[in-house]
């Protein structure tokens, strides 16, 4: 399994990184690629482009609904509605919380009858229901956040290359959910917007670096990728944070990063010291859109 970054800066865009959106791929059994995309934030509809054709999307996951992880499902539905050449696959499959097709209807003023209805195809989280697609079991865990029905996503895949669990806490405080979901993950995305000292009377909203490595301690996970920092927050201070609480590998994450996944270390693939089942490798960007080279005119 693999993880990309598509935008990883929280609450907003940033200057290096649209906000939250992660693309999963992998290979199944029969040969066939999967890919899946974990929220669609702000300004990330643009820059998943880069990395894909949207037609190769098998499925949207959303964990909550809040613009910097929902938004540009607005313009996702404008791609698929609207596109001259005909959209080539059918609906896309749309797994989120249960108020989703009232939210996004209200983006663009429409009737929720039948609302995005025909481009998506609305699947409604339930706790304890696992979905399968292609791969990837997905199992939705509710977790604590200011946002109605706010899940984190245990996502187990069987693939060519094994048995691996890899887990995206959504928007979270510490919580019972959140630990569940990371159980034992291989590689565990945790959100860690808040900072120990700065942030300590706002409770039941985010986490801290401190309190991702404790989360990440709790649940036994091999790896944490620490992510969701906004604009004012210092990497190398999250990374700390979580560094006096989890004994593992940290990272934090980068935009157009791709990391690879391994299950538990076989001779093939032996216990490295960087996020030690996670190779970081050259973002799959999609060669058959060149970025223009801006053509300056002099004006009158
Ligand atoms: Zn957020
Ligand atoms: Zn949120």
């Amino acid at each position: 399994m693999r993880l990309t970054v598509i935008g990883c800066t929280g609450s907003f865009p940033g200057p290096v990184s649209p906000a939250s959106c992660y693309m999963l791929t992998a290979t199944d059994f029969a040969g066939r690629t999967w890919r899946i995309i974990m929220d669609m934030g702000n300004g990330s509809l643009g820059m998943l482009q880069r990395h894909i054709d949207l037609s190769d999307i098998d499925a949207i996951l959303i964990s909550h609904l809040h613009p910097d992880h929902c938004i540009d499902l607005s313009g996702m539905h404008v791609a698929v509605k609207w596109d001259p050449r005909g959209w080539p696959k059918g609906r896309i499959p749309l797994y989120g919380p249960a108020a989703i097709n009232e939210y996004l209807s209200a983006t663009h003023g429409l009737d929720p009858d039948p609302g995005m209805s025909t481009e998506f195809e609305y699947h409604t989280w339930t706790e304890g229901e696992p979905v399968q697609i292609g791969p990837f079991r997905v199992e939705p865990f509710r977790v604590v956040h200011p946002s109605k029905d706010p899940y984190a996503l245990r996502i187990t895949c069987n693939d060519r290359e094994g048995h691996t669990v890899f887990s995206y806490s959504g928007d979270t405080d510490l919580c019972e959910g959140l630990v569940k979901a990371a159980r034992g993950a291989d590689l565990f995305l945790c959100e860690a917007a808040y900072q120990e000292g700065r942030d300590d009377a706002l409770r039941g909203i985010h986490l801290t670096g401190k309190r991702a490595g404790e989360a990440a301690t709790e649940a036994g996970v091999r790896n944490l990728l620490l992510t969701h920092l906004p604009v004012w927050n210092d990497p190398d201070i999250a990374r700390a944070e979580a560094r006096s609480a989890f004994s593992g590998p940290v990272g934090v994450a980068e935009m157009a990063a791709s990391y690879r996944i391994y299950p538990r270390p076989t001779e093939a693939h032996p216990v490295t010291s960087t996020l030690n089942v996670v190779e970081v490798l050259d973002p799959p960007l999609n060669t058959a859109i060149a970025l223009p080279k801006p053509e300056l005119e002099e004006l009158d």
